[in-house]
C-alpha cells in the first residue's frame, strides 16, 4: 500500500506568493490600475514586455490574453495559414495544435522521445520528409513543446527545421523559469511562447500570456495581430485578420510583482 508522505507539496498554490509578496502590494497596484483607468494594455503591460524580454533575453516580448493567443499570434506574423503543415509535438496540452487549426494550417503530430516525452527529433525528420514526398502541404513551422518543463532537444530540433527551410515556435508555456544551454525559456525558438494560466511556472491570477521575438518585423506583426490586424498608423485602418489579444492591465500588474520573487519560487 502507498504510504502518505509525510509533507505533501501541493502540484501548485496560488496562496503562498501571495503571502511572500504581501496582499497590500498587490492592493495597491491594483489601486494605481484603477486610478489611471487603462485597463487593457495598459502601462503595465509595456512595463511587462520590457522586463519579459530582459528576463528571457530576447529583443521582444509581445504580452497578450494567453498562451493559446501567443501560440496564434506567432503563426499569423509569420503569414501561416490554409495548406502549410505545422508539426507538433503529440503529447502536450491541445493547444499546441489547436493554434495551427484554428488558422486553417494542418497541424502533424511527431512522435515523442521515450525518456523525455518531448518531440523526437528523429521522427521531426521522417515526418517532413513524407509531408515533402507527398507534395499536399508545404512544411512551414515546428513547434516543440517543454513538457512539464523540461526543455526540448533544440539543438537537433532546430538544426533539423533550419535545415528544411522550417522556423521553429517553442511552445514553453510550462517551461518558463527552464533553461536550455545558457538560454533561458522564452529564447528557445525562432519565437517562442508562454502561458501564466495561475497553474504555470510564473502563473498570474488569471489568463495571460506571452510571445517572445528577436526582429523588429515580427514584433512589429505581433502587435498589430494582437489587435485585430491594425496598421501602425491608424488603430481603425485594419490591414490584416487579428484578436482581441490584448493582455488585461490587471493581470500585468500581478505578474510584475511575481516576477519579483519567481527566481526564489522556482527555487
Ligand atoms: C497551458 C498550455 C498552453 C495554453 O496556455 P493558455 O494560457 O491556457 O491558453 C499551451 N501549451 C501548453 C503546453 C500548455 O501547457
Amino acid at each position: 500500500m502507498l504510504q502518505k508522505p509525510e509533507k505533501s507539496i501541493p502540484l501548485f498554490d496560488c496562496k503562498t506568493t501571495q503571502e511572500v509578496i504581501g496582499q497590500q502590494r498587490f492592493l495597491d497596484a491594483f489601486t494605481k490600475v484603477l486610478n489611471h483607468g487603462g485597463y487593457c494594455q495598459g502601462p503595465e503591460t509595456k512595463e511587462l514586455d520590457k522586463a519579459l524580454a530582459e528576463y528571457s533575453g530576447t529583443k521582444y516580448c509581445a504580452t497578450c490574453g494567453s498562451g493559446t493567443d501567443a501560440l496564434t499570434l506567432a503563426l499569423m506574423a509569420w503569414g501561416i495559414g490554409a495548406g502549410d503543415a505545422v508539426f507538433v509535438s503529440s503529447f502536450t496540452f491541445v493547444s499546441s495544435a489547436e493554434c495551427a487549426a484554428l488558422i486553417g494550417a494542418t497541424p502533424i503530430f511527431i512522435d515523442s522521445d521515450p525518456e523525455t516525452y518531448n518531440m523526437d527529433p528523429a521522427d521531426l525528420q521522417r515526418a517532413i520528409d513524407e509531408v515533402k514526398k507527398e507534395g499536399k502541404l508545404t512544411p512551414k513551422v515546428v513547434i516543440p513543446v517543454d513538457i512539464f518543463g523540461s526543455p526540448c532537444d533544440y539543438d537537433a530540433i532546430l538544426k533539423i527545421a533550419h535545415d528544411n527551410g522550417l522556423k521553429v515556435l517553442a511552445d514553453s508555456c510550462q517551461s518558463y523559469g527552464s533553461s536550455y544551454k545558457g538560454r533561458k525559456a522564452g529564447s528557445y525558438g525562432d519565437m517562442s511562447a508562454t502561458s501564466f494560466y495561475p497553474t504555470k511556472p510564473l502563473g498570474g491570477y488569471g489568463d495571460g500570456g506571452a510571445a517572445f521575438c528577436n526582429t523588429e518585423e515580427e514584433n512589429a506583426l505581433l502587435q498589430s495581430c494582437r489587435v485585430h490586424g491594425m496598421s501602425h498608423e491608424d488603430h481603425y485602418d485594419n490591414v490584416r485578420l487579428g484578436l482581441t489579444g490584448r493582455m488585461n492591465t490587471f493581470q500585468a500588474s500581478v505578474l510584475l510583482l511575481k516576477l519579483t520573487v519567481f527566481d526564489n519560487e522556482l527555487e
